[in-house]
């Protein structure tokens, strides 16, 4: 079948084709090609075209497609059984893994998606806080939970909309929608009387583009936090283990109370972690009354893959730093070829994570972001694909480096970047 015949049949039987929107490259038009496999930095679809592929399955592939060391420790793992329904080693060993390393989360529970990672945060944070109302951020995204499907770009203090039809309005209600990187928003709600009993923020905002917060911005919510005793929760699905090895904190050096994990600790396999400080997680049934369960939580295959990949990043000390010299040679690289033919582009990167905007300024929250110049990126993501280049469908993605790439790979994205600016400027 060709990628065409394919996803044809996949939009008869799935909606839109997909199991997850922004894989339907809505955003930039055309149809996405239909996976036959990956290896190392490349995909390979269903025709045999090769991809040079920056989205890594949005960032859990830190090591590239078939690590052997993942594969195998999942391979071993699957002879032994898939599933136990029961408690196995391999979740403690998990873990110890992560929280030896962030002094925060002093305990960690296992569950099977970023989505549900987050949900499970803000209920203990709330049973532990006793307050209903929740702070999050425009242009954060926290996975598709009813209360955090909140529309950005309503102002600040005020009752946030949901974004997706089916969420009632009642769930959102005590969701409060804060403006990334301005401290005032946030001051002025946790003034306004609202009980906010948690504030959730990706510490490294990946799901506008990248968009870093400030040092002086988390800090000030460090401070509210503890002034109005409202639980701090940094979502670090994606930033965790790609930023650093430590997430954000080796950029802002900030504690928040709880930390929420995914992607990477899974190696590729559906797992994500909540965490935090240990009177905040003793809150959790048994011990306590915040019900959170999972049939699949702490799956021993996906635990196998989280501890193959986390071990492999600590027996890796300079890895973030080649990682993030590539980032910075392709960012680099993306920005010459825009300046040379006339467009304007912002640049971030952040360890593994990069990002670019087709913006005349540089973008620090969500309406600065929604200010770029989509259709510009459409046409550019379309040329880079032909190109061999799968960059993310959308402007507000980030787009994600892997061990395996090389120079030579960032060289010829950097070359098609150039081709496909060049072609744009003198053919639209
Ligand atoms: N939190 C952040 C910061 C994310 O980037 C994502 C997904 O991209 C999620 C939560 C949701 O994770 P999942 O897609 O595994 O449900």
């Amino acid at each position: 079948m060709t990628n065409k015949e394919a996803f044809k049949e996949a939009k008869s039987y799935i909606p839109g084709g997909v199991n997850s929107p922004v894989r339907a490259f809505g955003s930039v038009g055309g149809e996405p090609f239909m996976v036959s496999y990956g290896k190392g930095a490349y995909l390979v679809d269903v025709e045999g075209n090769r991809y040079l592929d920056f989205i890594q399955s949005w960032g859990p592939l830190i090591f590239g497609h078939c690590d052997k060391d993942i594969e195998n420790a999942v391979i071993e793992t699957a002879k032994r059984g898939l599933s136990f329904g029961a408690p196995c080693e391999l979740e403690t060993k998990l873990a110890k893994l992560i929280c030896d390393e962030f002094e925060n989360v002093e305990k960690i529970r296992f569950v099977s998606s970023g989505t549900e990672a987050t949900m499970s945060a803000i209920r203990v944070a709330r049973g532990y806080s006793k307050k209903d109302g929740l702070i999050k951020f425009e242009g954060c995204y926290h996975g598709h939970s009813d209360a955090l499907l909140v529309k950005a770009g309503s102002g600040a203090t005020t009752y946030g909309n949901a974004s997706s039809s089916g969420v009632p309005e009642d769930v959102v209600k005590n969701t409060y929608l804060a403006k990334y990187n301005d401290l005032a928003s946030v001051e002025a709600i946790f003034k306004s009387g609202a009980q906010i009993g948690a504030v959730i923020i990706e510490p490294i905002a990946g799901n506008m583009g990248l968009v870093p917060a400030c040092n002086e911005f988390l800090k000030g919510l460090r401070r509210l936090c503890d002034e109005y005793k409202a639980v701090l929760i940094f979502d670090e699905v994606m930033s965790g283990f790609r930023a650093s090895k430590k997430g954000s904190f080796e950029f802002n050096h900030i504690l928040a109370d709880m930390v929420t994990f995914g992607k990477v600790i899974g190696g590729g396999m559906s797992a994500a972690a909540f965490g935090g400080k240990a009177k905040i997680m003793d809150c959790l049934s048994p011990d306590g009354s915040v019900y959170q369960a999972g049939t699949l939580s702490g799956n021993p295959v996906a635990m196998a893959a989280g501890i193959a990949s986390v071990s492999k990043i600590y027996n890796n000390f300079t890895m973030y730093e080649k990682l993030e010299n590539l980032a910075n040679m392709l960012m680099t690289g993306f920005k010459k070829a825009a300046d040379d033919n006339g467009f304007k582009m912002q640049i971030c990167v952040r360890g593994s994570m990069f990002g670019f905007f087709f913006n005349s300024s540089e973008v620090k929250n969500y309406d600065d972001a929604l200010k770029s110049d989509t259709a510009l990126y459409a046409k550019f993501h379309k040329k880079m694909l032909k190109k061999g280049v799968y960059l993310a469908p959308s402007q507000f993605e980030t787009g994600f480096i892997c061990s395996v790439m090389s120079e030579e790979d960032i060289k010829f994205a950097v070359k098609a970047a150039e081709e496909s600016l060049r072609e744009i400027k003198n053919n639209g």
